[in-house]
């Protein structure tokens, strides 16, 4: 068959008392030793996401992207230790670093990813780990990743980048210096809107770490959605390929628009971070942002309600298009927003997630949202 089963199994019966021996302690991937260690169906994607990740040695998957981002800040940081983290993350990333991770005793700062030098001494000599993601969250700067990682290095520090927006199909996080790759499988891997899971890559020197730590933490996934997961990679490059492509051609045509005052699309030529995107990056995805030009949040809210072929919700990365609105200055420590740099001083946004519909109707939908707010 083409595709591995769903083995679904907490225990494992051995054949004798010796084999059962013999199978625990190891502790290897490829051992079915009991189920929390999980099993052949688990392991399969495991493999295949580390095989699309060059220079990777090993996967561990976690229940969400969220645990993921845990279990990865765990296994690199102790008590004692301090961790840099880039402003514009996702905010639980954010929530970790100053909730559970501060009970714990390590200290945090938040950096301007696009201020090298700010960031350079942001470091002291307890700092052990650096949060990157690339592009931000919702306001999609794109940063330096190799400059980034390297100096991280040269002080000591290990890097971590949450690959969630390119996956590893458009941005090679180890082979860009990164020393751990983490992903929402949530989003683009899953792809369909269906599944919660993340993962987190590494090679030689920190994946054992990574595998440690999540067993004490008892994380695991299910077989079945293991499954579903693996069905989603099969189509993922297809898929990218094809909400990328749609995904400019709406931030294209929004870029034309009058009640638009920025676009915050890095595939888009001319939009912030896309030289950057264009030197780094080998694809994309359907996420991309906008800020409205004069608009109140109700004709904000007015322009969301309109739309008929955008769902409102949460995450992204499915075969359908979603917006959300956002605001940057709540999530924010040391970023300005709107960007010093920005045209107007408009801060208003709204997230698109651009699925794979065609791009004409999704355009003609959001015109007819603009319409309806009354923005002019
Ligand atoms: C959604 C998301 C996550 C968290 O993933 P879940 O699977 O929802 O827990 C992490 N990072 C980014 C950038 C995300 O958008």
């Amino acid at each position: 068959m083409v595709n591995p089963p769903v083995w679904r199994a907490s225990t494992h019966l051995y054949p004798d008392e010796a084999s059962r021996k013999a199978g625990g302690p190891k502790n290897e991937d490829g051992r079915f030793y009991y189920g929390r260690r999980g099993g052949p169906t688990q392991w399969s994607l495991a493999e295949a996401l580390t095989e699309i990740e060059p220079g990777a040695a090993g996967t561990v998957l976690y229940p969400s992207g969220v645990a993921a981002i845990a279990g990865a800040l765990m296994a690199v940081l102790e008590p004692g230790d301090a961790l840099l983290v880039t402003d514009n993350a996702y905010e639980p990333t954010r929530a970790m670093a100053t909730g559970l991770l501060s009970r714990w005793g390590v200290e945090h700062r938040f950096f301007d990813p696009l201020d090298i030098e700010s960031y350079r001494g942001a470091f002291c000599e307890r700092t052990k780990a650096v949060w990157l993601e690339n592009p931000g969250s919702l306001t999609m700067e794109v940063c330096d990743v190799p400059e980034l990682a390297r100096i991280a290095r040269e002080k000591g520090a290990v890097s971590l980048l949450d690959n969630t927006w390119a996956s590893p199909l458009g941005f090679a996080a180890l082979g860009n210096g990164c020393d751990i790759s983490v992903m929402s499988l949530s989003k683009h891997v899953g792809g369909h809107s269906d599944l919660m899971m993340g993962s987190a890559t590494a090679g030689e020197a920190l994946y054992k770490r990574l595998r440690i730590t999540s067993q004490q933490l008892g994380q695991v996934v299910s077989p079945d959605d293991a499954s579903l997961a693996l069905r989603g990679l099969r189509t993922m490059g297809v898929r990218l390929k094809q909400s990328s492509e749609n995904a400019v051609a709406v931030a294209n045509w929004l870029a034309s628009r009058p009640e638009v005052a920025q676009v915050l699309c890095p595939m888009l030529p001319g939009a912030p971070g896309h030289e950057l995107w264009r030197r780094d990056f080998s694809g994309g995805c359907g996420l991309f942002s906008f800020v409205l030009k004069g608009a109140s949040e109700e004709q904000r809210a007015k322009l969301i309600d309109a739309l008929q072929l955008f769902g409102i919700g949460y995450s992204w990365g499915g075969f359908e298009s979603l917006a959300i609105p956002f605001d940057p200055p709540s999530m924010r420590s040391v970023m300005a927003w709107p960007p010093e740099n920005a045209e107007t001083g408009d801060r208003l946004g709204i997230r698109l997630s651009i699925g794979l519909e065609d791009p004409q109707d999704l355009i003609a939908d959001l015109e007819q949202g603009l319409a309806a707010t009354g923005i002019s």
